[in-house]
């Protein structure tokens, strides 16, 4: 189903999170009233996910969230509504009042679950107050995406793999979607200025996607599925990043490495067989991810070809 984002870039957002800007990444943009939203889906033909981005959207007086989600009547038939928001606005009453209109997914902003790691960026929610949100969506059959971050102040890969585990115990045999965001360094945001500071050092490219590969790793063996791996390149995005792991094929880096872990779990040195498909997850970008099995493996990447059989798909 295609997809009709609008943004309400930090629309009520309880705290102003130290790395957040959504206003720099959205530009001029003025976000449309529930009306104008309205007109807009009278236009479409065909049934679509209407998503609320950017901000707190269960943070908003009841009326003005309600006034959003009916919009969906507008749209063709079998429409839906996504939204984002912060894990302090998801009550046991939002949750009964989302249960009248087709929700497809809630994203909840769950950029770490280590209370250290919260408090610097202030988050203002705690580890408990986010998996609490969380489990009352999920007890109440709702979708839901948890976006996690990598590379906060004082975060490091054990914190983030804890934070999983956790999701993953909260989960159980159910469905959570993840998306994965490299923490970026945004023109005047609070977190700059610890930059400017020396009191933060952001990630390299590499560090992160590392960082995030181990995660989608581990993600896929604990039976969650993954959305989304860093940020949608735009211009505004361009503009207002000052520093960070910003690349416009981290989520093809991160894969990469993900995947090699997966073929060093199957085989420490090899021989393995991989699909034609997965071939460039090795070889893309200046053969980034043979790079990374020779550095695993202690075998030059010449001698790793040979120990490389691809499966060629026939059908
Ligand atoms: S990170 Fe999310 S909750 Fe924090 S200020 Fe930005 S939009 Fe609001």
């Amino acid at each position: 189903m295609k997809r009709r984002a609008v943004f309400l870039p930090m629309r009520n957002c309880p705290h102003r999170c130290i790395y957040c800007d959504q206003r720099a990444i959205t530009g001029e943009y003025q976000p449309p009233s529930p009306h104008e939203v309205v007109t807009m889906l009278s236009t479409l033909l065909e049934p679509v996910e209407l998503c609320y981005f950017g901000g707190s959207f269960t943070c908003q007086p009841e009326r003005l969230q309600e006034e959003y989600l009916a919009a969906i009547v507008a749209a063709p038939s079998g429409s839906s509504v996504r939204f984002s928001t912060h894990p302090l606005c998801i009550s046991r009453d939002t949750v009964e009042r989302l249960k009248k209109f087709p929700i497809s997914m809630v994203e909840l902003g769950i950029s770490s679950l280590d209370d250290h790691v919260l408090s610097l960026c202030n988050r203002g929610y705690s580890e408990k107050d986010g998996l609490k949100a969380l489990k009352l969506l999920l007890d109440q059959g709702f979708s839901v995406a948890a976006q996690m971050m990598v590379g906060l102040p004082t975060q490091n890969l054990k914190s983030s793999l804890e934070d999983l585990f956790k999701l993953a115990e909260l989960k159980g045999p159910r469905s959570i979607t993840l998306r994965f965001y490299p923490c970026l360094v945004l023109r005047n945001t609070m977190l700059e200025n610890l930059l400017l500071s020396g009191q933060y050092t952001p990630l390299s490219v590499s560090e992160a996607a590392h960082w995030v590969g181990t995660l989608l790793y581990y993600a896929k063996n604990l039976g969650f599925s993954v959305q989304r791996v860093g940020l949608q390149q735009t211009e505004s995005l361009e503009r207002s990043v000052s520093a960070g792991p910003h690349h416009p094929s981290f989520g093809e880096l991160a894969k990469s490495v993900a995947f090699v872990l997966r073929l060093t779990g199957i085989s420490s040195k090899g021989p393995w067989i991989i699909f034609q498909k997965d071939v460039s997850l090795l070889t893309g970008h200046n053969c980034w991810g043979l790079s990374f099995l020779s550095e695993m493996t202690g075998q030059s990447p010449e001698k790793l070809k040979a120990q490389i059989v691809i499966w060629e798909n026939t059908n």
